[in-house]
């Protein structure tokens, strides 16, 4: 719908420091690329809105810069920066019809026929047939479609959504993660989406912003940040983990064996976060989905080249699509084990020895002398 869209955005060195005291941000950059999907994601409290309301104008920042493409915006107010914000609570008119909520923008600005342009924008969100209803007559999905339609009609090169979808229920939040997911790819903006809820920051977003504490943790493709945490924080937020604490043995080309209790297990040096010199702690990592089950009598049928680690089934729980089970193991607590396609073995019940095994391509290694959340 638009040409120009703006460039990236970046925030260099940006923080916020209120007025009594209590920084919400630390200085941290970073780069939204254009026309992409970019989730904040953090539970509450760790600055991801006060960042969301600097790029917004609503908040000044205390140190670091605003830029959209090359136009510096620190210091423009919102009205005059090409970009809009999405609210939770909608903040629709009451007393306006559907179409008169979206061409409202226009108006302000003093354009006359707005009228292809608003029916473009129903079309966009679905809501034709809706057009002369009020907001209450509608439900709060459809609301909230209608806060996205008039906060689009300006054409804006970023919208900023700040959990808008917080106050819908869960089956409709799932719906309108992918339609917001779908209007994202027809306009071809850049869209900059806060959530504390990491399911709708993986399902929707190219690029995933995982903030703890008013600093940045980690960035990257929800894959990327699943499949490659860099800390316990960003593996335990995003997901289950179990964790294993390792020593490095040695180093065979691209892959570093580590010494854990009596055994040894597998890392792809790519996948460790950790230093990796001979002697180093690793607090090994593999998630429960990853892991397979063998009954200890049939250990001689697992391949050699999995990890593989002895223990004993405390628990296990059927859960539908798949089963559920907590070991313990000499080396951790307890391990949970999300089995999905586990033959039927009538032996795997609590009380069972049995041994846990992966490919150690999932396996991911994390510094063990950084703070554990
Ligand atoms: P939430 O999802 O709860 O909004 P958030 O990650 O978006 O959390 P922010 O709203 O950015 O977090 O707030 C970060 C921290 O800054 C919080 O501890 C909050 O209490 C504090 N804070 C926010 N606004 C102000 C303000 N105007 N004055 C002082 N402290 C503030």
């Amino acid at each position: 719908m638009t040409t120009d869209h703006g460039g990236d955005v970046r925030l260099t060195g940006i923080s916020k420091t209120y007025d009594n005291g209590f920084t919400a941000v630390r200085p941290l950059d970073l780069t939204v690329p254009q026309g992409s999907f970019f989730a904040l994601l953090g539970a509450s409290g760790c600055g991801k809105t006060t960042t969301l309301r600097m790029i917004a104008g609503l908040e000044e920042p205390t140190t670091g810069t605003v830029l959209l493409g090359d136009q510096d915006v620190t210091s423009l107010p919102p009205y005059k920066r090409p970009v809009n914000t999405v609210f939770q609570s909608y903040a629709l008119f009451p007393h306006l019809d559907i179409f008169e909520n979206i061409a409202f923008g226009l108006r302000r600005r003093g354009i006359k026929s707005v009228k292809k342009q608003v029916d473009e924008m129903l079309d966009l969100v679905q809501l034709g047939e809706h057009a002369r209803k009020k907001p209450h007559q509608l439900s709060g999905g459809q609301q909230q479609r209608v806060a996205v339609a008039r906060a689009l009609i300006n054409h804006p090169k970023v919208l900023l959504l700040d959990e808008p979808l917080g106050a819908l229920d869960l089956k409709l939040r799932r719906q309108m993660q992918l339609e917001l997911k779908r209007i994202q790819t027809e306009v071809g903006i850049t869209f900059i989406h806060v959530t504390h809820d990491q399911e709708e920051a993986m399902t929707m977003a190219d690029t995933v912003a995982v903030m703890n504490a008013g600093v940045v943790e980690q960035l990257g493709a929800p894959t990327d940040l699943y499949e490659n945490p860099r800390s316990t924080f960003v593996a335990n937020f995003l997901g289950t983990s179990n964790f294993i604490e390792a020593e490095i043995a040695g180093r065979a080309g691209d892959e570093l064996t580590l010494r854990a209790g009596d055994g040894k297990l597998s890392l792809p040096a790519e996948r460790c976060s950790a230093d990796t010199g001979a002697g180093g702690k690793v607090l090994v990592g593999v998630r429960p989905e990853k892991i397979s089950l063998t009954h200890a009598d049939d250990a001689g049928t697992i391949p050699e080249d999995r990890n593989r680690i002895t223990g004993t089934i405390a628990d296990s729980s059927f859960i539908g699509v798949s089963t559920q089970y907590v070991i313990d193991t000499p080396l951790s607590d307890s391990f949970e084990v999300y089995a999905q396609n586990i033959e039927r073995d009538g032996r795997l019940t609590p009380g069972a020895e049995v041994v846990l095994h992966w490919n150690p391509a999932h396996t991911f290694g994390l510094d063990a002398d950084q703070d554990a959340e």
